[in-house]
């Protein structure tokens, strides 16, 4: 792979950079954002494992958004999507399996939020929508629960706002997509706008995600 089609590919994966075939600051960081979301060493080197990670990444990206939609519509009444973190610490990836393990140690049936988003921008789904989530105390009814993962700087403690760029697109489009398939859905908001938390630590008001509908 020369530089500019690693420039392509992350250009294609949501990064920000000018393809000008020149492995400077911008693309040198991208690709390193890339392989810490890819659990790979983040070293800004494009060796075998980097090629197949953003191969791998690129295919996922291809496959047609709408496959998640597969999964049945519920006739629960959706009115609003509420947005977590995970609250892990920035680059490193969960599966939805970690997540529901760890909701599953504290006596829950299952994962609480609906649909996750991983560092590359896959969105996985979580708990059925036709079941009620267990994300936000007392506004489970009526709402799904959608999580990226992240939410906390390397130092594992301070919150803040990790969203990959994949992340970002991936949530925006996901979002849009569950407006689109629920009508009802009136207003989308971030679990700190009803607990004393940082969670997703963003404000969605001030977001994209909060001026959808
Ligand atoms: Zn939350």
């Amino acid at each position: 792979m020369d530089t500019t089609a690693i420039q392509r590919a992350l250009v294609a994966l949501g990064y920000s950079l000018a393809v000008d075939d020149v492995m400077g600051p911008k693309t040198r960081a991208a690709l390193q954002t890339f392989q810490r979301g890819s659990g790979l060493a983040a070293d800004g080197v494009v060796g075998p494992l980097t090629i197949s990670a953003l191969d791998a990444a690129l295919a996922r990206k291809s496959a047609p958004a709408s496959a998640i939609f597969t999964l049945p519509r519920t006739k629960r009444r959706i009115d609003e999507i509420i947005i977590h973190c995970t609250a892990t610490p920035e680059g490193r990836g969960v599966s939805v399996e970690t997540i529901r393990g760890w909701h599953k140690a504290q006596g829950w049936k299952d994962i609480g939020y609906h649909w996750v988003v991983l560092l590359d921008g896959t969105v996985k789904p979580g708990r059925p929508e036709a079941e009620i989530g267990s994300h936000v105390a007392g506004h489970n009814t009526g709402t799904l629960g959608v999580v990226y993962v992240g939410g906390v700087a390397a130092d594992g403690k301070t919150a803040k706002d990790t969203r990959t760029p994949a992340q970002r697109a991936a949530l925006l489009s996901h979002v849009k997509a569950l407006i689109a398939r629920y009508p009802t859905i009136k207003r989308v908001t971030g679990h700190n706008q009803y607990a004393n938390k940082a969670c997703p630590s963003f404000d969605v008001r001030k977001d994209e995600l909060g001026h959808l509908i």
